[in-house]
Parts: C-alpha cells; structure tokens; sequence
C-alpha cells in the first residue's frame, strides 16, 4: 500500500539575523509571503499532501487570516514552534502518523520545484532517510582560536532540505532528548545509528537568512515563474 505524504514545513523561528520588523518567512516576494511560495511548490508537487505549517504562536492568527482573505489553503494544520528547531519539528510529528512519507522542510526555501519533490519522493521505497546536499565552491578553512588551516572542500557538502523519512523512523529519533549538535533531522536521525542516504541538492533551493539572500530568491521565483 502506497504510504500518505506530509509535509512539514518549519516556519516557528523569529527570524533575527534578516533585521527586518517581521519574521523573514512573512516577508513579501513578487508581492506573496515567503512562506506562501514554499507551500505552493508542495501543493503543485501533489495537491493531496498533508500539509503542516509551524508557527510561533504569536504569528499563527496572522497566517490564518491570510489563507481566508487570499482563500488560501484550507486544508492544513498549524503546529507551536518551540525553543529549537528540534522542538518545533518534534511538535510537529505528534500530528504525523507512522507509516507515512514525511518531508521537513524550511520555510524560508521557497525556491524548490515540483519535480524534485517528486525525485526525492520516489526515491523512498529504497531508503529511510534522504538528504539534498550540493557542493562546497569556496575553499574551506578550519579555525581554531587566532589561527587556522586549509581543509580539502571535497569531503564536505552543504545539506538542504527538505529531508525525507519513513515516519516511524524520524518520530522515533525525535523521541531521544535534545542535543545542541542536533542542526537539521538528519543529524537526529543519525543519532540512532540510522543510515542516511544523500541525493543531488537543488542549487536553487537556498535558504533566505540574509537580505543579499531575498535578492537571490526574488531572481530564482521569477525564473521559476
Ligand atoms: O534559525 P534557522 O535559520 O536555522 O531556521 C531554519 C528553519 O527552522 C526556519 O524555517 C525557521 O523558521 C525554523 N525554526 C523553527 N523553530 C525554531 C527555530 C527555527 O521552526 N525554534
């Protein structure tokens, strides 16, 4: 039998490196909300998926009064960010059945496509975790305190998301405690010796966090029309 899709996408940060008034997955690009763009491609990929939206609570009656003045989206459930991005997806996955598909996903990555959803969607019946990574272009040092040293940038590749999982396995992990190194899922669903497996990224697909990086997407949404 064929496992349900979800898709969770994680928008429960403050956003505070982007400097502007309101969190930078609210912020406007060819006049919709960054957030809205990141909904669309998964809705576009398959019109069935379950979507998840976190928010923080102070920001979830903004967002529903959106979706109604826009008839937006009807169909969703809006989880409370927490703390950390690990709590937030870990509230999350308490609406997240096991058997299913699950993608988390950034919200602030609006510039992915249908088709790569699909790829990595239809790579899951050969894996249980799946991660988009690219390569490093820029020479990589380490640094240590005042100095530093040159590193080889081929053993290492920037990861993306969305990451994809088998729901038991990634509900599973998400039920160890809480770990500062823990910066994405793969890293909590390595924790429980679950092998990860890596697929081409989208070089497109980059994660807005700085304003040069709004300028970026705003040229990568027209493109992708
Ligand atoms: O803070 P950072 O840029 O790493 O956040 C990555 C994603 O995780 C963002 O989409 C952000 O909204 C989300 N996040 C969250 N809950 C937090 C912190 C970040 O959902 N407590």
């Amino acid at each position: 039998m064929e496992r349900k899709k979800y898709a969770v996408i994680l928008a429960g940060g403050s956003g505070v490196r982007m400097g502007a008034a309101v969190p930078k997955q609210f912020l406007e690009i060819e006049g919709k909300p960054i957030l809205r763009h990141t909904v669309e491609r998964f809705l576009e990929f398959d019109p069935q998926i379950e979507i998840l939206i976190v928010l923080p609570s102070a920001f979830k009656s903004r967002w529903r009064d959106y979706c109604t003045e826009q008839g937006f989206l009807e169909r969703y459930t809006m989880p409370t960010g927490g703390m950390t991005r690990f709590h937030s997806v870990q509230n999350a996955l308490k609406y997240v059945p096991e058997g299913a598909i699950v993608a988390v996903h950034d919200g602030v990555r609006p510039c992915l496509t249908a088709e790569f959803l699909g790829s990595m969607f239809s790579k899951m019946d050969r894996c249980e975790a799946l991660v988009p990574v690219v390569p490093v272009e820029e020479s990589l040092r380490e640094v240590d305190g005042t100095s530093s040293f040159a590193v080889d940038r081929s053993r290492y590749v920037r990861v993306q998301t969305p990451q994809v999982f088998r729901s038991e396995i990634l509900k599973a992990a998400y039920s160890q405690a809480y770990n500062p190194s823990f910066t994405d899922d793969a890293s909590v669903v390595e924790a429980t010796g679950c092998r990860i497996t890596l697929c081409e990224g989208l070089r497109e697909n980059i994660k807005i966090t700085t304003p040069a990086d709004m300028l970026l997407a705003r040229i990568f949404l027209e493109k992708l029309g």
